[in-house]
């Protein structure tokens, strides 16, 4: 099998096999732009070498086969001693994971090689500062050894010379820099730095295939949900030179800006560096508007070149880029990864110049950006003291205690704290730090800097590169300008849309987008900026294509009013639960403790004017719209005073020779309901059938309610939910009961009161004869949560807790089956429960309540079951639509 490919053979869909580097720079290189020849190593090759632990049969001679042409072609061999070839040997794999595995720069250097490098350039210092970065990544990637005992040697040295920059080191420094490296590779790995440079080359090559399982790519990975089983790409890349000088330099550019997606030049530029130094922000970079100034042409050239790639790409470009001595060279690009503001504007944009058509617009943006739009701001009325200001690398609003290293931020984030994680600059190993705070804030590095591009992924705030903020690590502290001392504890906030830096909590407010929702903001106004008028372009849109409704899951007419302005087409869960608590304990407990009939019937019957208002309110902000209301479902104890507390009471009261005979009786009711496992016990229609007259009493109320509505001139559209529904008998019996009361109430009111009766799907048991169930239902709604906790056997309440993250960690899955759905297990029953229900009954009507109502890849797969509507909370109502619209699109 062929496992090379020269740039020349390549194009930008081949990623699954080059990885998107080599795809890309395969792609750029047919364009016709200038990247420097090199070729790319397939990931089969790489998967083979992880499965095998070496590498296939044949690699070497074909690597040596592109090795030999591309020599050729540069007209130099790699170690000639006069006019030495240099390589990088570069990871890539399908999906970016920005500085998540390895590359080294500068192969093919060694004691002789250098001098030929130092003659044909002319430049002593330059080939020594490339050398002794050699053997510096060469030593920390491939051979393991901690790159701080290079840092340190640097360090050292500079500190020596009284120095503080790169830039003020000479060529004598850096060849005494290489016989130190040379010295600590020895120290380290007890063998000489290998100075041949195929060993060199062969060597980097395999670690570059072992990074990708180095431990922080397992866990971006699994964050970003990227398959395990991919591999990485390597690319072999004649090495251009940024660190000739002054007229030669390194730069990252975007087409747009990543942030907030305006048309711009952004970008950053470092004159007289290599490769990664623009990244790490070990020096501070210049803006890419500077390089006009510094060289006209390349600058030129550059803008040509990132116009004609977005032209090519359709979408926003990022781009790696290099000057040697006035010639530019591309080293990267790829389709570049943006906020959530910057997808819905650049997406707008982009139609609007006719780039990509509405339903790609669509594509292009998710319902998890949407909901990061929602996320609420700093409220800018609010009183706040500022600290300093940096970059506004990743927009959002965080509050939370100052950390000045990741072990905190991770140790405080488990014990509940909201932390910030405050470093001078970020690099991988901090992943894990990021991921537990609220926000990250530096004060080195650009917006291409490692914290930026990290956090921008993961949509979380960030600030970066906030120079006048004196961030202490060691110490633990940050110095302000204006003098202020943050100590590691004190609460700050940061503000990734302005990149400010504030002392204390600062309030927060909500969205330009929520208030559009809300309908506060008319689109069509002056008041709505680009964001809103492109989120609002997009939910017209996804309006018009879906085909599933959406509904919220409200209890309060306050929520259902709310709902309805987000756009839900009725309420699909309507709990009556909560409104057994508060002041209608008493009652409930009554109703519980009743000995007689008598009793029952008179705390039902107090009961029932109460629930009656909870749903003409709810009715009535719904009017037109269905609202499914669920029969009372959790376990009765649910509602009496907490078994401890009431024993300790009661004993109290005995020992004093205080009257507590009420008390007593209830102290008994709760010890005859307690349940081991009351998730499983006597709940949802089982209390309907134990206790008599409580779901006549609901229905009643329901049917009152609605005919109340009706004489007033509205419209309810009331649905009868009975919860837990196992077999088909036990729904036959109360949806018989609900019948008759519905016909009893509507004789009273004089109203015709034909209201469907359904049933929740959320016992596998239900799924399982769901054609039986579907004879007496007319509508089912998966309770996706419930069902999750029976087919898996999963305590909801317990497992998150106790092993998920365990689960997660170890990769058992990727997600969480109670925040996106597991399609393979709980699906295949939804997808069965729905096919049956549907043969039994063609008219009925599905749906789904429950947190997968909202989540983005539940949603799509809710549409490609052909369920009718999904429900979910009120907030998530927008994503719901727009992903419900993409789906259908
Ligand atoms: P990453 O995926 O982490 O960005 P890259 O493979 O792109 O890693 O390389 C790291 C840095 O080295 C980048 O700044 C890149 O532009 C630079 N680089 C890689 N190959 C070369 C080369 N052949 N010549 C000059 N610079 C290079
Ligand atoms: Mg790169
Ligand atoms: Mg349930």
């Amino acid at each position: 099998p062929k496992y090379v490919y020269n740039f020349t053979e390549g194009n930008k869909d081949l990623k699954d096999l080059l990885g998107g580097k080599g795809a890309n720079l395969a792609e750029m290189t047919n364009l016709g732009l200038p990247v420097p020849p090199g070729f790319t190593i397939t990931t089969d090759a790489c998967r083979h070498y992880l499965e095998h632990g070496r590498v296939p049969e044949g690699l070497d001679a074909q690597i040596e086969e592109a090795l030999t042409a591309l020599e050729e072609a540069m007209g130099k061999r790699l170690g000639q001693a006069d006019d030495p070839l240099l390589v990088s040997v570069r990871s890539g794999a399908k999906f970016s994971m920005p500085g998540m595995m390895e590359t080294v720069l500068n192969i093919g250097l060694n004691d002789a090689a250098v001098h030929g490098l130092a003659a044909q350039a002319g430049e002593e210092r330059f080939a020594w500062d490339s050398y002794r970065r050699l053997i510096q990544m060469f030593g920390k990637t491939v051979q393991g050894i901690d790159g701080e005992l290079f840092e340190d040697a640097i360090d050292d040295l500079k500190r020596r010379k009284g120095v503080t920059d790169d830039l003020a080191l000479d060529a004598a420094d850096f060849a005494s820099l290489v016989e130190v490296f040379k010295d600590i590779v020895r120290e380290q790995t007890g063998r000489d730095f290998p100075a041949d440079p195929r060993e060199q080359m062969r060597l980097a090559i395999t670690a570059v295939f072992d990074s990708w399982n180095a431990p922080r790519a397992v866990l971006y990975r699994r964050q970003e949900r990227i398959p395990a089983d991919l591999g990485t790409a390597v690319n072999v890349c004649s090495m251009v030179f940024g660190n000739l000088g002054m007229d030669s330099g390194t730069g990252v550019a975007f087409t747009r800006d990543p942030a907030s997606g305006r048309q711009g030049v952004y970008g950053d530029y470092l004159q007289n560096a290599q490769g990664e130094d623009v990244v790490a922000g070990i020096r501070n970079t210049l803006p890419l508007a500077e390089l006009e100034r510094i060289d006209p042409k390349s600058y030129g050239e550059l803008l040509a070149i990132m116009e004609k790639l977005e032209n090519h790409y359709r979408d926003l470009c990022d781009i790696e880029f290099t000057i040697e001595r006035g010639k530019l060279w591309m080293l990267q690009t790829r389709v570049g990864k943006r906020t959530a503001a910057a997808a819905f504007r650049i997406a707008d944009q982009l139609v609007d110049q006719g780039m990509i058509s509405l339903d790609e617009a669509v594509g292009r943006v998710t319902g998890d950006q949407l909901a990061q739009l929602m996320f609420p701001r700093f409220d800018h009325e609010a009183p706040r003291h500022r600290l300093g200001r940096g970059m506004n690398a990743s927009p959002g609003a965080a509050v939370g205690k100052a950390v000045f290293d990741s072990y905190t931020a991770i140790k405080w984030s488990r014990s509940g704290e909201n932390v910030i994680l405050c470093r001078r600059e970020t690099n991988p190993d901090d992943l894990e730090g990021m991921i537990a705070a609220q926000g990250i804030l530096t004060s080195r590095g650009g917006k291409t800097s490692h914290a930026a591009v990290v956090a921008r992924g993961m949509g979380k705030t960030c600030v970066c590169g906030a120079e006048e903020l004196d961030i202490d690590t060691k110490n633990r502290r940050m110095t302000a300008p204006g003098g202020e001392v943050v100590e590691e504890g004190d609460v700050i906030s940061i503000d990734g849309t302005s990149g400010e830096v504030f002392l204390g909590e600062v309030p927060v407010a909500s969205s330009p987008v929520v208030r559009y929702f809300e309908g506060e903001i008319d689109p069509a106004s002056d008041e709505a900026d680009d964001l809103v008028r492109a989120v609002h372009r997009f939910m017209q849109y996804s309006d018009a294509a879906r085909r599933m409704n959406v509904r919220a899951n409200a209890d309060t007419p306050e929520d259902a009013a709310r709902a309805r302005r987000m756009g839900a087409q009725g309420v699909g869960l309507c709990r009556t639960e909560h409104m057994f608590l508060g002041d209608r304990r008493t009652l409930v407990e009554r109703l519980i403790l009743a000995d007689t009939d008598k009793e029952r019937e008179e705390s039902l019957a107090a009961l029932l004017p109460l629930q009656r208002e909870d749903f003409t309110g709810i009715f009535e902000a719904m009017d037109g719209l269905p609202v499914t209301v669920r029969l009372l479902d959790p376990p009765l104890h649910e509602f009496l005073p907490d078994i401890t507390e009431l024993s300790v009471r009661v004993a109290v009261a005995e020992a004093r020779g205080e009257e507590h005979e009420g008390d007593l009786r209830l102290l008994q009711a709760v010890h005859r309901l307690h349940e081991q496992n009351p998730m499983l016990g006597l709940r949802g229609v089982r209390l309907g059938l134990v206790v008599p007259g409580l779901f006549t009493m609901q229905v009643r109320a329901i049917a009152q309610a609605a005919a109340d509505r009706i004489k007033a001139g509205g419209r309810p559209r009331p649905e009868i939910m009975i919860p837990l529904v196992g077999t088909v008998q036990e729904l036959e019996i109360i949806r018989e009961e609900s019948l008759r009361v519905l016909a009893e109430v509507g004789a009273e009111h004089g109203v015709e009161l034909d209201f469907p009766i359904g049933t929740m799907i959320e016992l596998p048991r239900a799924a399982l004869t769901a054609g039986q169930i579907a004879e007496n239902a007319e509508f089912f709604s998966f309770g996706t949560n419930d069902l999750t906790q029976t087919v898996w056997g999963f305590s909801r309440d317990d497992v998150e807790a106790s092993f998920f993250s365990n689960y997660l960690e170890k990769g058992v899955f990727g997600v969480s089956p109670f925040e996106s759905l597991d399609v393979d297990g709980v699906g295949r029953l939804v997808r069965l429960a729905a096919q049956e229900g549907r043969a039994a009954r063609p008219d009925i009507k599905l749906g789904v309540c429950g947190e997968h109502g909202g989540d983005p890849a539940s949603v799509h797969f809710f549409h490609e079951v052909g369920l009718d509507y999904v429900s979910c909370s009120p907030f998530r109502v927008p994503v719901a639509r727009l992903e419900a619209g993409r789906a259908a699109a």
